[in-house]
């Protein structure tokens, strides 16, 4: 499902101190900085500027900046961002999503809709880090947080391990958690232990699809 774009930040160039805190947390890398010359209203050695084409609305800048710098805008011409899955090699996402342990078809980001397909398909078409997958699918510009993790597992099982955080100084977080699957036996089961502790969860009885690709081989 596309995302649909409806509103735009705008830096507030006068109350702007240059902090630089909406740069390191913009999923999309919408924000960059340069120097204020001579001219620019407002303090401080750099300004932020907007890339406004990259802006897809998490808000996240607006969130944190400290000086009340940014607003939202709402578009005239909202516009969607998504991948169109009728042009995709399923074979391929299939592969890719079974590998990483979620179905194509399953949601991984509840604010906005983006499943593991999607992703899968980004990645497969060169996206290899999560600001690009968020570019070309619109995935983590919700809540930033909730699908962090699928979208790492999905970009690790495509070989991409060594990712850096874009800008080198940004406040994503690029590791990877243990999850339950990186402990499935080589019979397809679970360690005892690991479930004892886990009370209640049945991973093998709710997920044996998973179970098994993790058992073919899924790390
Ligand atoms: S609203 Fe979101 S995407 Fe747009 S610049 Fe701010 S953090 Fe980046
Ligand atoms: S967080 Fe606010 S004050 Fe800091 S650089 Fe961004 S817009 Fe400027």
């Amino acid at each position: 499902m596309p995302k649909r774009v409806r509103m735009l930040a705008e830096i507030l160039d006068d109350k702007c101190t240059g902090c630089r805190l909406c740069e390191q947390v913009c999923p999309t890398v919408a924000i960059t900085m340069r120097e204020r010359v001579s001219g620019d209203s407002g303090m401080g050695r750099l300004i932020a500027v907007m890339k406004d084409e990259a802006c897809y609305n998490a808000q996240a800048c607006l969130e944190i900046c400290p000086d009340n710098a940014i607003v939202m805008h709402e578009l005239e011409e909202p516009f969607d961002v998504g991948i169109d899955m009728d042009t995709v090699d399923m074979a391929a996402v299939n592969e890719l999503c079974t590998k990483a342990g979620y179905p194509a078809p399953r949601e991984i980001c509840y604010c906005t809709t983006t499943t593991a397909g999607e992703v899968a398909a980004a990645i497969l078409a060169g996206a290899d880090a999560p600001e690009k997958v968020a570019l070309m699918t619109g995935i983590r510009t919700g809540c930033l947080e909730l699908c962090q993790q699928p979208l790492l597992q999905l970009l690790h099982a495509a070989g991409h391990t060594d990712m850096t955080p874009n800008p080198k100084t940004g406040l994503q977080w690029y590791g990877r958690s243990a999850q339950l699957w990186d402990h499935v036996q080589p019979d397809g089961t679970f360690p005892k232990d690991l479930l004892e502790y886990f009370d209640g969860y049945r991973p093998e009885r709710e997920a044996p699809d998973m179970a098994k690709a993790s058992k073919d081989g899924r790390n």
